[in-house]
C-alpha cells in the first residue's frame, strides 16, 4: 500500500530509491560504508563486542549476592539470551556483509527491525522484552566505543564505489534526525535523497543537503517509523512529500520529473563562465559556501569567484575524539586557499554550540557540556572565547595559510563589544607571535558576521572595528523571531519575509555600504531565488551560497535591474506584508 508523509521541502528535486533507515541511539553511533575486504574484521568486531557483554553479564549472575531478588538473575538470563539470538547474531552480519554497513550501524539496523517486530506483538510480557533488547545492543555498542573502530569513519570515503555488491537501486536515507557530524559522513556517500523527522529549513541536516543539492524532507515527524528498511520511497524535495511504495503511475510521474529537472541543470550549468552582472551592468559577486578543502573544486566548478564562507567546524567533527591540531589545520585551510588559486577565501572560526555540537568523545577536556538552551549558550565565537588554546591554535593556522592565498578571518555570532575586543586582541597576539618566531603571515582581513539582532543595532561599532561583514540570515532569523530554527514544531513561524528580518537585512547592507566596507550574505536566503530580486534592491551586490545554487541565483542576476528594484524597495519594506507586496511589485 502507498502511503504520503508531509514535512518540510528543503532541497529541490525528486529522489527515488530503497529506503536506509538510520536508528537513533543512545549511544554515539558511526555509520560509514566499509570496503568488502573488511567484512570479516567487522563481523569480528562485532563478535568480540557480543563476548565481552556476556562475561559482563555472566560476571554479575556470578556476583549477585545471595539474597539479591529472583527477577534480576532472571533478567540476566534474558540479556544474555537474547544476546545470543541468531535474530540478532546472523542478521546483523547479513547488514554487514549486503549492505557493507560498519558493525554499529548493522547493530542499530536490526536493532531498528527487531524493535518494530516487539512492539506489533501481542502479549505484553514479550512486547516489554523490546527494552532489554535495547539495553544489549547499547551495551555492545558501548563496548564496541571502548575498543574503537578499526579504521573508523575518517578511513572510509563513503564513495560509491565502495558500495559494489549492496546492490544497484537508488538509497535514500531515512532518521529520526541526522547530525551534523554524520551528515558529513554521509556527504560523499551513495544516498540519493535524505528524509529526518524533525528539523527545520535551516537546520543543519538541511544545509548539508542543499549543499549537496540532493533532494531532502525533514520535519516529517512520523517518516522514520512509517517507513521501513528496503521500501521504495519517493522524495519531492520541492513540496515536502515522501511517497512510500508508490504505485507505478506516480513512479513513472516522478522519473519524467527527475529527467526534466536534470535537463535543467545541465542547461544552467552553461552559464559557468558568464560574468554575474545586472542588466544595468552591476557586477555581482558569486560566492561558495563550503564545509571542506575539499569541497573547493565544485566551488570553482560552478563558477564562484570566491569562498565567501568556509564552516571551519566541520573540520572538528567525526574525529574519533581528537581536535585538529594546529598542523592539520594549516593543512586545510592551505588547500582550500590554494585550491581557489588567488580567489578570496574566507574562514569562519569554529561554530560549535546549538545544533552543531562536537561528539560526545570529542569533549573530553573542554568546555561543552549540555547546555540548557544550546542556541543561547557557549556557541561560536562565545566558545572560542571560552576555549583560548583551541582559538589560538586556529587562529595560528589560518593566519600561516594566508601566506598561500587570499584568505579572510570571519568571526560568527559577535554580540557584543568586549567580544570584539577579546577575538580581535586573541587574532593580533596570535600574529604578533608568529611574526616572534619568523613565520611568514600574509595580509588578513577580518569580518563579523551579523546575525544577532543586537549585532544589526551596535553596527557602527561593528564597521568601526571590522573590516567586512557577513549576515548570517538563518541565525538572524531565529534570533529575530525566536524561532529555533531545527525545530519542525515551530518552522511554519521561521519566516525570512517577516517585516523585522528585511528591515535588518536593509539596514545592514546600507550602512555598510555607507562606511564603504564590504557587506555579504552567507546565509540560506542568498542561495534562494525568491530573494534575490529583493537583496539586490537592497544594494547587495555579494551573494555567498552552496555552489549548487550559483548557476540559478545567477540566471536571475542576469535578467535584474538593479535601479528598477530599489526604487520598489520602499514600498516593500514598509508593508505589513511585505512578501505579497514583493511578489506584485517585482514580479516573482
Ligand atoms: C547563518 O546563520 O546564516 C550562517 C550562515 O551560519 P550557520 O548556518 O552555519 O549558522
Ligand atoms: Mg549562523
Amino acid at each position: 500500500m502507498s502511503i504520503q508523509v508531509f514535512g518540510l521541502p528543503v532541497s529541490r528535486g525528486v529522489a527515488i530509491g530503497r529506503a536506509v533507515l538510520v536508528a537513533s541511539s543512545r549511544v554515539d553511533v558511526a555509520h560509514y560504508f566499509i570496503d568488502a575486504a573488511e567484512t570479516d574484521a567487522e563481523i569480528r568486531r562485532l563478535r568480540e563486542a557480543r563476548d565481552t557483554v556476556a562475561a559482563e553479564l555472566e560476571a554479575l549472575q556470578r556476583d549477585l549476592p545471595a539474597d539479591a531478588p529472583s527477577e534480576l538473575s532472571a533478567l540476566l538470563d534474558v540479556h544474555l539470551m537474547l544476546l545470543h539470538d541468531d535474530m540478532l547474531a546472523t542478521a546483523t552480519k547479513q547488514w554487514i556483509v549486503g549492505r557493507r554497513y560498519n558493525a554499529e550501524w548493522a547493530l542499530s539496523a536490526q536493532l531498528e527491525v527487531l524493535a518494530r517486530q516487539f512492539d506489533e506483538m501481542e502479549d505484553e510480557y514479550l512486547r516489554e522484552r523490546k527494552a532489554d533488547l535495547e539495553q544489549v545492543v547499547e551495551q555492545m555498542l558501548r563496548a564496541m566505543a571502548r575498543r574503537g573502530a578499526a579504521g573508523g569513519p575518517l578511513a572510509h570515503q563513503l564513495l560509491p564505489g565502495g558500495r559494489d555488491g549492496a546492490g544497484e537501486d537508488a538509497l535514500v536515507l531515512v532518521a529520526n534526525d541526522i547530525s551534523p557530524a554524520d551528515m558529513m559522513q554521509f556527504k560523499r556517500s551513495v544516498f540519493a535523497g535524505f528524509v529526518t523527522d524533525v528539523g527545520g529549513k535551516t537546520s543543519h541536516t538541511a544545509i548539508v543537503a542543499r549543499s549537496l543539492d540532493i533532494p531532502a524532507v525533514v520535519g516529517a515527524r512520523e517518516a522514520s517509523r512509517i517507513i521501513r528498511q528496503d521500501d521504495w520511497v519517493v522524495i519531492d524535495g520541492d513540496c515536502g512529500v515522501v511517497i512510500v511504495n508508490p504505485s507505478p503511475i506516480v513512479l513513472e510521474e516522478y522519473r519524467f520529473r527527475q529527467r526534466q529537472s536534470e535537463l535543467e541543470r545541465v542547461r544552467l550549468a552553461r552559464l559557468r563562465h558568464t560574468p554575474a552582472v545586472t542588466l544595468d551592468g552591476e557586477p555581482v559577486e558569486l560566492l561558495a559556501n563550503i564545509e571542506l578543502p575539499s569541497d573547493a573544486p565544485a566551488a570553482l566548478e560552478a563558477g564562484a569567484v570566491g569562498v565567501g564562507l568556509f564552516r571551519s567546524e566541520f573540520l572538528f567533527m567525526n574525529r574519533n575524539g581528537a581536535l585538529p591540531d594546529e598542523e592539520e589545520q594549516v593543512a586545510a585551510y592551505t588547500q582550500a586557499a590554494q585550491a581557489m588559486n588567488g580567489l578570496p577565501v574566507t574562514i569562519r572560526t569554529v561554530d560549535i554550540g546549538a545544533d552543531k555540537p562536537l561528539e560526545r568523545m570529542t569533549v573530553n577536556d573542554l568546555r561543552h557540556e549540555h547546555a540548557l538552551n544550546p542556541a543561547l549558550g557557549l556557541r561560536a565565537i562565545r566558545w572560542s572565547l571560552a576555549e583560548p588554546a583551541m582559538f589560538r591554535r586556529q587562529l595560528r593556522a589560518i593566519l600561516r595559510a594566508s601566506v598561500h592565498g587570499r584568505v579572510r578571518i570571519l568571526i560568527p555570532m559577535v554580540a557584543q563589544l568586549r567580544e570584539i575586543r577579546q577575538t580581535l586582541e586573541a587574532i593580533e597576539r596570535a600574529r604578533a607571535q608568529l611574526a616572534e618566531a619568523g613565520q611568514a603571515t600574509g595580509d588578513v582581513q577580518v569580518g563579523a558576521m551579523i546575525e544577532v539582532p543586537a549585532a544589526v543595532l551596535i553596527l557602527p561599532t561593528i564597521l568601526r572595528h571590522f573590516d567586512f561583514v557577513s549576515i548570517g540570515t538563518n541565525d538572524l532569523i531565529q534570533y529575530t523571531l525566536a524561532v529555533d530554527r531545527s525545530d519542525e514544531a515551530v518552522a511554519h513561524c521561521y519566516d525570512p519575509w517577516h517585516p523585522a528580518v528585511l528591515q535588518m537585512l536593509s539596514t545592514t547592507i546600507g550602512m555598510a555600504r555607507a562606511a564603504g566596507k564590504e557587506v555579504c550574505v552567507c546565509g540560506e536566503m542568498a542561495g534562494d531565488p525568491a530573494f534575490t530580486e529583493l537583496l539586490l534592491g537592497m544594494g547587495l551586490r555579494s551573494f555567498s551560497m552552496h555552489p549548487a545554487r550559483i548557476p540559478l541565483i545567477k540566471q536571475r542576476i542576469l535578467r535584474a535591474d538593479t535601479r528598477k528594484l530599489a526604487a520598489r524597495l520602499p514600498a516593500i519594506l514598509a508593508h505589513e506584508e511585505p512578501e505579497q507586496e514583493a511578489r506584485r511589485l517585482l514580479q516573482l
